[in-house]
């Protein structure tokens, strides 16, 4: 329950301005996004595809304003791009971005943002690797699976992601599937209205298990984004049954969460991905992950009340 509540309050201003402003924050964010700048990232990147794993880089921002902010987001893609190219990780490393970042929202959002992140997409196959379009709130979906859909025609690698709480997913697994596509499945992270979205967690989970199933008979390619226990025996099973190899789907998780079972994996010869946030503008990721676990929160609080 306090889940919808921290993600309302999270669009406050008073709420951002004393969350970012809190003596302790930068601690507790550390766990979540691991970095501010390509410098301080290259080494965590290295890291952790060292110890066999592969990773999605994000570029922290969401909720831009200004076209410029937008054009800096696809330069800063770009900029990381460019220092990836040495290290030729290939598809070991590559970027998740958010079209609201490159503009989506603004005036003439739809062109602007597929404008933008277009160079990204190109820059990425230039370096061996790929894109996949991350799912923002519902009223955004229409337009990011066209853009995904306009990105495939040259780059067909170009990946996205569809949300199990969201009614209408069913039918777009179902149409990704039969396109081959790369697709990552997760359960969804933002404050969805009853009219679009389950909101019981059992019934997000059943909707997650019929989706997967469904990307699992068909031609794509499954990127299974979540830390859930039972989903992921689930997964497995289903890939067997499926008759997928290992090297034909893989495990998605986000950087700080559940990091022993990230290893687990890998060692078991698994395709395991990290989802690995960096950057200054990391307040609506972040307010994500508390809500995603209240327990988070109450570390949070407590840090604060510990350090005053
Ligand atoms: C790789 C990846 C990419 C994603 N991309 C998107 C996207 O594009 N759009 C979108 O809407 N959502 C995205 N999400 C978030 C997703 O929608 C869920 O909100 C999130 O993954 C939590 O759901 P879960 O499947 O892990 O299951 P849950 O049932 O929420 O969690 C299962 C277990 O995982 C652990 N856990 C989960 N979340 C946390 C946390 N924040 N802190 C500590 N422990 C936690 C707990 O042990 C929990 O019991 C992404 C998630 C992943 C893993």
């Amino acid at each position: 329950m306090l889940g919808p509540v921290i993600l309302a309050a999270s669009r406050s201003d008073r709420m951002r301005r004393l969350i970012s402003a809190a003596p302790v924050t930068r601690q507790v964010v550390d766990r979540f996004i691991p970095g501010e700048t390509v410098d301080e990232i290259l080494p965590i990147i290295q890291e952790l595809t060292g110890d066999g794993l592969e990773l999605t880089m994000d570029v922290v921002g969401e909720d831009i304003t200004t076209p410029e902010q937008a054009t800096a987001a696809r330069d800063a893609y770009l900029e990381l791009i460019d220092r990836l190219k040495p290290l030729e990780l290939g598809t070991r490393a590559e970027m998740s971005v958010k079209l609201s970042m490159f503009g989506q929202a603004l005036p003439g959002g739809h062109e602007l943002a597929l404008a933008n992140v277009r160079p990204v997409v190109e820059a990425a196959a230039g370096i061996g690797t790929t894109v996949t379009l991350d799912a923002e709130d519902h009223t955004t979906l229409d337009s990011m699976f066209a853009i995904h859909e306009e990105l495939r025609k040259d780059v067909p690698g170009t990946g996205c992601v569809i949300q199990a709480y969201l009614f209408r997913t069913e039918e777009d697994a179902r149409r990704l599937a039969a396109s081959g596509s790369r697709v990552r499945l997760v359960k969804g992270a933002y404050k969805e209205p009853a009219e679009v979205a389950y909101q019981q967690k059992h019934e997000i989970d059943k909707a997650y298990v019929r989706i997967l199933r469904t990307l699992m008979e068909g031609e794509g390619y499954p990127m299974i984004g979540s830390h859930d226990p039972r989903l992921i025996s689930i997964a497995q099973e289903l890939a067997h049954r499926a008759g997928r190899k290992l090297d034909e789907y893989e495990f998605q998780m986000l950087y700080g969460i559940r990091g022993d079972e990230h290893l687990r994996l890998a060692a078991e010869g698994h395709r395991m991905r990290v989802y690995t946030a960096y950057g200054t503008d990391w307040y609506g990721y972040f307010m994500r992950r508390l809500a995603e676990k209240p327990a988070n929160l109450s570390f949070f609080l407590r840090s604060m009340i510990s350090h005053d």
